[in-house]
């Protein structure tokens, strides 16, 4: 049911499923029962994986990205598996975007308890004579538009924290390990995830008392499509560092998501930093 106009980018509205009879295939866990999340990025890698995890252990789950086909089939696999999803079609770097993409969440699901601000990119290589649109892309994505998102939620998520089911509301940000240590080749992927890292803790430190927990999910090398964005000659270098190491799943970052979004109200998990065990930095 879509009740209002949110502009041209939204797609029809599309809820997949009910929360009725749902089976949950790997987890016995319900912690996310009556509880709607909004995953960014949800259309491959961590965020797919991460969507299927929450909906999984109950929770309504609103999907966003740019590439709708992806939301549908993803919708349409928590479906089958007896959740519920809303794919939302929407490119979070556009504030008017982001913002309506939140809006429709809420308006359609009812609530939001919990954001997961994952959608990203990762463009590598020197800093002289790096293409600046690059940049400006990761600028875009991985800082404004977890900024916009956090932003239109914020108040949903408060609201959230107030009330039944959890009396707690969770908002996960997608850092990285780059987001704890440069490297040389990834100088403004790095400055972003240390941005998101910057602004978890200063937004913690300003909620935290009303029960909504800030956490920071950094992974270290997981096999996603984010590599396959880069130039050639970097995206060599990129496998060539991790041809002989046993990298982590999406599914490894789903779990770690789900762990810290199912604590007891009183357990906040500021800071997780999962690396494949082989990885040494
Ligand atoms: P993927 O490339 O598989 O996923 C990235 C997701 O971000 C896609 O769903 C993509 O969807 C979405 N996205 C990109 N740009 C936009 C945009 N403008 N608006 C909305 N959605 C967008 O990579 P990962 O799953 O690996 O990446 C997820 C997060 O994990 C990122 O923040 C990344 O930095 C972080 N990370 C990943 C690591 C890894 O090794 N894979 C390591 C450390 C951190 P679409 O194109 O459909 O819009």
């Amino acid at each position: 049911m879509v009740t209002g106009w949110l502009g041209p980018w939204i797609t029809s509205s599309r809820v997949l499923g009910s929360g009725a009879g749902y089976r949950p295939r790997v987890n016995s866990s319900r912690d996310l029962d009556q509880t709607v999340a909004l995953v960014t990025g949800a259309s491959s890698g961590i965020g797919q994986a991460a969507a299927k995890a929450l909906a999984e252990r109950g929770a309504t789950v609103a999907l966003v990205a740019r590439r709708a086909d992806r939301l549908e089939q993803l919708g349409s696999e928590i479906a089958d598996a007896g959740g519920t999803a809303l794919p939302i079609e929407a490119d979070v770097s556009d504030r008017a975007q982001a913002t309506a993409a939140v809006a429709r969440a809420v308006e359609e699901l009812g609530r939001l308890d919990v954001l997961v601000n994952n959608a990203g990119v990762m463009l590598l290589g020197p800093i002289l004579d790096a293409p600046v649109d690059e940049w400006e892309q990761m600028v875009q994505v991985n800082l404004l538009g977890l900024l916009y998102t956090a932003h239109a939620a914020l108040p949903h998520l408060l609201k959230a924290a107030e009330g039944n089911p959890r009396r707690v509301a969770d908002l996960v940000n997608i850092s990285s390990v780059a987001g704890r240590m440069a490297r040389k080749g990834s100088g403004v992927y790095n400055a972003t995830k240390h941005g998101v890292g910057a602004f978890s803790e200063s937004l913690r430190q300003e909620v935290t008392g009303r029960h909504l927990r800030v956490s920071l999910v950094e992974p270290g090398a997981v096999a996603t499509e984010l590599q396959s964005h880069n130039r050639p000659e970097v995206r060599d270098q990129i496998e060539k560092r991790f041809e002989e190491m046993d990298i982590l799943q999406a599914e490894d970052i789903a779990d770690a998501i789900a762990y810290v979004v199912t604590r007891p109200r009183h357990v906040a998990i500021n800071e997780v930093l999962v690396r494949p065990t082989q990885q040494e930095q």
